[in-house]
């Protein structure tokens, strides 16, 4: 294909993209090609109205009557509530709060009382190490008599569901590779085993459209803010399936979880369900930014998210195939696309400098060692248009030697 073709076909796209409106809800600065929404999200202009709103006339006016006022003390449920719709989860089963590593500490301990018999916790070589450390965690703090962790490739990990496990701790998709594991699958072997699965949903909630009621997962956590937009360390969010909640027990024990906080009674009686899961007092500003940040989806079906996130995907693809330019970059990400999430990621030797140049371009990507460069495609925002210039960028810098420049080469503290 010409490139003449190639621009007709990319405007064509553009033109028939029914998600195409959604990018003005975003602000995003006008020369910057964003494919880094899969680690943190942009800014919804409804979540900074719904900041300054909060800040200015909620806490600024109204002080602390703002609790009942503005309903900031139910703000968890409700923001959870949004989440479970996209999630396949009715309501009442879905938090919002603390981080994933808090939330899997609570839940893993949880779901480790439920299956008194069983000690091995199973998940995948190359999980994202806050679930391994916080699993190693829970293995110290409880002893191996009690907790042992086991991980296995994820190719193994059908063979490996025995009885013996009580837990089976898996994310959907590989945060390096992207990889897609099936969850309904995998849910239904392990239940088999009579063995509890917590899925961790960080980068598919919000891009992958997930029907956790209908395949019966147990319990799972979720990242606030990657593909949902809701800010530099958004809360995270927790799904307890409803046939869990009776005889629920998780140990971290805050007034916010009780029965009646208000009560100030001495002795911890737990909330009925997912509000056990709360512990102290919830992050308002970032909830109230998540909130607003959620309504973004409104009217949005996560089909046609996934939809174009595939097409966005497919097309990178191709063009950095098609390009003699980056021959060297060898694609780490599974090339059938129903087979991993909405990322691409390559190696290359230099793929640090790579992506610091790519940065100052204007093409905003990550950097995953120990040479990964890895390229989001969050739908809601992205056009077929900004994929052809981010390639084009990207060959640019590597044709014209540009990340050679040493500026390119200093590490920065968070990559
Ligand atoms: C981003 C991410 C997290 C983040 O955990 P926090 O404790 O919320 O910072 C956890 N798990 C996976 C798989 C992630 O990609």
């Amino acid at each position: 294909m010409n490139a003449e073709e190639q621009a007709a076909r990319i405007k064509t796209l553009d033109a028939a993209d029914p998600l195409a409106h959604k990018r003005d809800e975003f602000e995003l600065p006008s020369e910057t090609l964003y494919l880094n929404g899969n680690s943190l999200g942009p800014l919804p202009k409804s979540a900074r109205a719904r900041v300054q709103e909060v800040v200015d006339r909620q806490w600024g006016q109204d002080l602390i009557a703002g609790w009942n006022k503005h309903g900031w003390i139910d703000l968890p449920f409700s923001v959870g509530d949004k989440v479970a719709g996209l999630i396949g989860s009715a309501t009442g089963q879905v938090i919002c709060c603390d981080s994933i590593s808090v939330n899997l500490f609570k839940l893993l301990t949880a779901a480790l009382r439920m299956r008194e018999d069983r000690t091995v916790v199973l998940s995948q070589k190359g999980n994202f190490p806050t679930d391994l450390y916080v699993a190693q965690g829970v293995e110290k703090l409880l002893g191996n008599e009690r907790c042992s962790l086991l991980t296995v490739d994820e190719s193994q990990i059908r063979e490996a569901l025995t009885e013996d496990l009580a837990i089976l701790l898996l994310t959907q998709v590989d945060f390096r590779s992207g990889s897609l594991l099936d969850i309904e699958a995998l849910t239904l072997a392990a239940h088999e085993k009579g063995i509890l699965v917590i899925w961790d949903l960080a980068h598919s909630a919000g891009v992958i459209p997930l029907e956790l009621d209908a395949w019966q997962v147990d319990f799972a956590v979720g990242c606030g803010y990657k593909f949902l937009n809701g800010g530099p360390g958004a809360p995270a969010f927790i799904y307890a399936n409803r046939k869990h909640h009776d005889g629920l027990v998780q140990p971290l024990q805050g007034w916010m979880g009780h029965k009646a906080p208000f009560e100030f009674d001495e002795c911890y009686r737990p909330a009925q369900g997912v509000a056990q899961f709360l512990c102290g007092t919830p992050n308002i500003l970032s909830l109230a930014a998540l909130d607003a940040a959620l309504d973004v989806f409104d009217g949005v079906d996560i089909v046609a998210l996934r939809h174009k996130a595939i097409q966005l995907g497919e097309l990178f693809l191709e063009l950095v195939d098609g390009s003699k330019a980056l021959g060297e970059f060898e694609l780490l990400s599974p090339r059938a696309a129903n087979e991993r999430g909405s990322q691409l990621a390559y190696a290359h030797p230099q793929a640090y400098a790579i992506s610091r140049a790519l940065n100052a371009e204007g093409v905003i990507v990550d950097f995953r060692e120990p040479n990964v460069l890895r390229f989001g495609f969050s739908p809601l925002f992205l056009s077929f248009e900004d994929i052809r210039r981010a390639v084009e960028r990207l060959c640019y810098v590597v044709t014209e030697g540009i990340f050679e420049a040493e500026v390119h080469q200093e590490r920065k503290k968070v990559t």
